[in-house]
This record gives structure tokens, C-alpha cells and sequence, in this order.
């Protein structure tokens, strides 16, 4: 188990993560979201002993994770960690980078490995281009696919999917993180995106300007988000007396009721259209089926959301 104990930490004389504590068990997946700037980058370098602590504790089961005053090189076999940029060589192939920490000792062995892990990272038929002539998004997936080659029992990635387009992206995450449940390798992933998280996190983190704010699990932060920032991280809300905040999602069009709201605008977005409203002089936003006009008059109902 990962056990961080009130850690703080700041990169000039200020504090800026300010005493966080939480765990993470044997192959469980973690998400950090927060907002840019929020510390999630800070956070995960910590936990692999980028710097040093100002105070607080990491340890991997029995083994303290500590920073540079501490070590030469870091470089804890159980834990490997894909930066936001990542650094591959760039004169050899995808396998040959993904297989650059296997073992020569078996040579049929490590090339069954490294295509089980090119396919994890549905990069086969890349399998032998020269690194130098992928773009972001496939090098990204190399990076991802070479820090799972030696099976880390601790995998952190920070936000993974950034360079990787729409198209890929939804299979590949599926891909990779059933690969590492399936392994019993934990992970912990920082993500701007709540598809990254509402599937697959056992667990989520969320940072605020150095602090968690609050954590849980996906289900509980999204059917009762605390805060306006948790909210907005799964969608469009609404702040709505006496209601308090109110998901797009649950409010809708009802035959009749009290609550009249004025449409402003339609927006289309696929299988739903938002709509943006005036409800007693402020904006909502709610979803629905049906297109209206500027001007048009709906009842609405406004689900409670409660766990
Ligand atoms: P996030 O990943 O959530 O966007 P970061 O952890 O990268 O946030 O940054 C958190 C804060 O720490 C920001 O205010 C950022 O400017 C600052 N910061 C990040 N890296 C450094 C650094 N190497 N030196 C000084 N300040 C830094
Ligand atoms: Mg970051």
C-alpha cells in the first residue's frame, strides 16, 4: 500500500501543497483532478521522490520514498511515472523503446513482451517506425507502454491522454487501464477528464491551490459534489436556491409546473440540446431532447441530487 502522511511541500520558501494524506492500495486507480496550476504535476513527482518533502511521509509498503538530498538517482524499481513530456530516443523503433529496459537474456521471450505491451498501447502496426516520425500522441503512447514493460507495481501518469486525439482516445483507455487492473498494478493518474475517471477510478483526489479538497469515491464526488469546481469537472450545473447545485442533466421539461423558464439559446450537441434559459432573472442550463427558440416558455422540474 502507498501511505502518504500529511505531506507539504513548496518550491520556494512558500508552502504550497499543504498537508495531504491519503492511500492508495495494491492495483487500485486513483484520479487527481484539479484545476491547472491546482499541484496535481507537483504532487505526482513527490510521490516518486522528485524533491524533498518539507514534512510529512511516502512509503511503498516498508520502503520510504525519499527525495534527492536523500538518494543519487532516483529510481525505485516499483514505480514508474510518464511525465507530462516524456524523453524516448528518437533514432530507434517504438519496440525497440519499449524494449529497452527488458532483459537480452531471452531474446524470444522479450519480443512477445514488448508486442503484448505495443498492443496494450494499440501501436502494432508502429511497431518498427523510428520514434522521431511519430507525433505527440503515438510518443506518448511508447512512453506509456515502456514504463509498464518491467510490470511497476505503482504506475503514475500525468495526464496521459493530453496529446491523444478523440478517436483513439476511448479505446485506448480501456486498453490500458483493464491491462493494469488485470495485473494488480495501481495507478494514479492526473486527468483533466472525467471520462478518464467515472469508468475506471476507485478513487479520486480532488486539489485546490495546494490543499485536497476533497476526496472519494467517482460515484459519491459526482452524485454529491461539495463544491462548484467538483461539479464542473462533470459537467454543466447550476446553482439554484433553495436547491443548491443542480446538474444540467436534472432539470427538465415538464408539462406543467411553477417553475417557468425563458429560453435564451439552443445549443446541439449530438443526442442532447442545452439549453440556456432565464429562471427567475438568472441563467440555467439544462439538457433536452428538443430544440426551442429564444423567447419560448417551458416548465421545468428540478430533480434533487442526492447519494
Ligand atoms: P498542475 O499540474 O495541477 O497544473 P503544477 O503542480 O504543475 O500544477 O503546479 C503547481 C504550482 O507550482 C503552480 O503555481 C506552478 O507555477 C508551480 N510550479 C510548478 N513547477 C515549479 C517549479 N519547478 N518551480 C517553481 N514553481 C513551480
Ligand atoms: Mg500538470
Amino acid at each position: 500500500m502507498l501511505k502518504v502522511e500529511n505531506i507539504s511541500f513548496g518550491y520556494q520558501r512558500n508552502t504550497f501543497l499543504k498537508d495531504l494524506s491519503f492511500h492508495v492500495n495494491a492495483g487500485e486507480h486513483i484520479s487527481i483532478i484539479g484545476e491547472s496550476g491546482s499541484g496535481k504535476s507537483t504532487l505526482l513527482k513527490l510521490l516518486y521522490g522528485e524533491y524533498d518533502l518539507n514534512s510529512g511521509s511516502i512509503f511503498w509498503k516498508n520502503t520510504q520514498i525519499l527525495g534527492p538530498s536523500h538518494n543519487l538517482v532516483i529510481d525505485y524499481p516499483f514505480i514508474k511515472y510518464v511525465a507530462q513530456e516524456f524523453d524516448l530516443m528518437p533514432y530507434i523503433s517504438v519496440a525497440e523503446n519499449i524494449g529497452k529496459f527488458l532483459s537480452n537474456f531471452y531474446p524470444e521471450e522479450k519480443q512477445n513482451r514488448v508486442n503484448a505491451l505495443i498492443e496494450v498501447v494499440e501501436l502494432t502496426e508502429f511497431a518498427n517506425t523510428k520514434v522521431q516520425y511519430l507525433s505527440g500522441g503515438q510518443k506518448q503512447r511508447v512512453a506509456i507502454a515502456r514504463a509498464i514493460a518491467l510490470q511497476p507495481e505503482i504506475l503514475i501518469l500525468d495526464e496521459p491522454f493530453s496529446h491523444i486525439d478523440n478517436f483513439k482516445k476511448h479505446s485506448l483507455r480501456r486498453s490500458l487501464f483493464s491491462y493494469l487492473k488485470n495485473n494488480n498494478i495501481a495507478c494514479i493518474v492526473a486527468t483533466h477528464d472525467k471520462n478518464d475517471v467515472l469508468p475506471f477510478a476507485d478513487n479520486m483526489l480532488v486539489l485546490h491551490d495546494g490543499s485536497l479538497m476533497a476526496q472519494g469515491t467517482p460515484e459519491q464526488l459526482y452524485k454529491n459534489p461539495q463544491s462548484p469546481l467538483i461539479a464542473s469537472f462533470f459537467g454543466e450545473y447550476n446553482i439554484i436556491e433553495p436547491y443548491g447545485i443542480v446538474y444540467a442533466h436534472n432539470i427538465t421539461v415538464t408539462n406543467n409546473s411553477q417553475l417557468k423558464a425563458t429560453v435564451l439559446k439552443s445549443f446541439y450537441n449530438g443526442n442532447y440540446y442545452l439549453i440556456e434559459a432565464l429562471l427567475n432573472n438568472n441563467t440555467i442550463f439544462f439538457k433536452s431532447l428538443n430544440q426551442y427558440k429564444a423567447g419560448d416558455i417551458v416548465s421545468i422540474a428540478i430533480k434533487e441530487q442526492r447519494l
